[in-house]
């Protein structure tokens, strides 16, 4: 804390992975040796800077630019730009140590590594999009690379900011270099599912948890949060195994529709017009209400998938969720759910999985777009999708596999922490004091 003052929402992120190691260090006392834990705590490199851009006014603005290169132990930097104006450094290190274990959990060659910018997209033209994304990579550019680090997308950063980014990359560079980017249009490099993969994961993995009681989606009312690109793509998947979703939501309030939410109106309303999720219930009529207090955790529901942001279900709404009778939840945004909230569900016997197991198909089909981009190739949706199904399916297992090991059965958290930091911490022995 005092080598990272202010950071709360990075302290709070280490804590609750090392909460999880005590048995560990316990039985791989070697893994001390070399002070691992204060290693993996300590980013590798941390790039701030200055990204100047004109509005349609022709006024100037500056915002701070970040890249957290955190670990590279197991590939290159590999995670998200989030554009939002709450980004700071303790945002984007918290982001970043979550990748390292997210990613070594999905099995794939990719390091951990995050970055952003305080810049608030919303209510912004194309041309200032662009303009921003444009300074924004005259500087990113010097640190990134398909061997060195690969950016993709997050809050506030979706197809139209990677393409933006990409422009300027190859611009600069004069390389087309499709593998220093991930999320890409399918036109240039992109790959299919890439875009539907995180909220189709975080119901895969839902469904892997909810088969080992012999049981299933169908006919589920299922409570979302967020109504982003991973909010969107978790209703498609759980209303295509016959779940009803309940609700959506974004900073200004959140939707109820009794008679499950219309993916197409929901679609049209955020992806294309980009406008606020009011306009949802406006449209839709009939006993659809938009609530501009309170939040989806007021509704009653057996799964609950926060898909928004860090810490929006805290203990009291735990304990209102679990009064109106959940049994699944399932974390499609990374740690939206505080440390008391996920003890309260722990101590419930609900089923939890955290988002570093939960959401990794996001980053995982990421790591397919790398590979369909290195063989210069591109895949069929099917054929793409089974792949994310079968690496869901593996990180369930191996978080189940892990927690059953160390004694706690059932365990996602202990699992996914435990599975994630044994393969990075040696990998790190292995390659000596660096
Ligand atoms: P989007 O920008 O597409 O959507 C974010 C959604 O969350 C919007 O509905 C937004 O509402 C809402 N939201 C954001 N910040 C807040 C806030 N402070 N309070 C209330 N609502 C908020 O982002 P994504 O869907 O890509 O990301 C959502 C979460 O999933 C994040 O935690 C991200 O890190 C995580 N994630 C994303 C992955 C991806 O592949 N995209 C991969 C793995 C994790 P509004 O529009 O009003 O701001």
């Amino acid at each position: 804390i005092a080598r990272n003052p202010g950071e709360s929402e990075f302290h709070q992120a280490v804590d609750e992975v090392f909460e999880s190691l005590g048995p560990v260090v316990a039985r791989h006392p070697e893994l001390l040796e070399s002070a691992i834990l204060e290693r993996i705590c300590e980013p590798e490199r941390q790039i701030i800077f200055r990204v100047p851009w004109t509005d349609d006014n022709g006024r100037v603005h500056i915002n701070r630019g970040f890249r957290v290169e955190f670990n590279s132990a197991l590939g290159p930097y590999k995670g998200g730009l989030r554009f939002h104006p709450s980004v700071y450094l303790g945002i984007v290190k918290f982001l970043g140590f979550e990748q390292i274990f997210k990613n070594s959990l999905t099995g794939m060659p990719i390091g951990g590594g995050k970055g952003g910018s305080d810049f608030d997209p919303s209510g912004r033209s194309d041309a200032e999009i662009m303009r921003f994304c444009q300074s924004f990579m005259t500087e990113l550019y010097r640190h990134i690379g398909e061997y060195t680090d690969v950016p993709a997308g997050d809050i506030g950063v979706g197809g139209r900011e990677i393409g933006y980014l990409f422009g300027q990359y190859k611009r600069i560079t004069n390389r087309y270099e499709s593998g220093v980017l991930t999320g890409k249009g399918l036109a240039w490099g992109g790959s299919l599912v890439r875009t539907e993969a995180t909220g189709y994961g975080t119901v895969m993995f839902a469904e892997e948890m909810l088969k080992t009681r012999g049981q299933d989606m169908d006919g589920r009312e299922m409570l979302v949060s967020g109504s982003g690109n991973v909010a969107i793509y978790a209703i498609e998947r759980a209303q295509s195994l016959g779940a009803k979703v309940l609700t959506a939501s974004d900073s200004s309030g959140y939707v109820v529709d009794p008679d499950g939410i219309d993916l197409d109106l929901l679609k049209q309303v955020k992806e294309v017009e980009r406008a606020r999720i009011s306009q949802y219930a406006e449209r839709k009529g009939g006993r659809a209400r938009f609530i501009s207090d309170g939040s989806v955790w007021d509704v009653p529901g057996s799964v609950a998938l926060p898909c928004a942001t860090q810490n929006e279900l805290n203990g009291r709404q735990a304990k209102k969720l679990l009064a109106n009778g959940v049994e699944v939840v399932a974390e499609g945004a990374n740690m939206p759910t505080t440390a008391e909230a996920v003890r309260i569900f722990r101590d419930a016997d609900v089923l939890f999985a955290p988002g570093k197991a939960a959401n990794a198909g996001g980053v995982a089909t990421s790591a397919l777009e790398m590979q369909q981009n290195a063989s210069r190739d591109s895949w069929t949706f099917d054929y793409t999708q089974q792949r994310l199904q079968e690496i869901m399916r593996g990180i369930h297992h191996r978080c189940a596999e892990t927690a059953d090991e160390y004694g706690m059965p059932g365990n996602y958290v202990a699992g996914a922490n435990i599975a994630g930091f044994i393969k990075v911490a040696r990998a790190m022995s292995a390659q000596g004091l660096i």
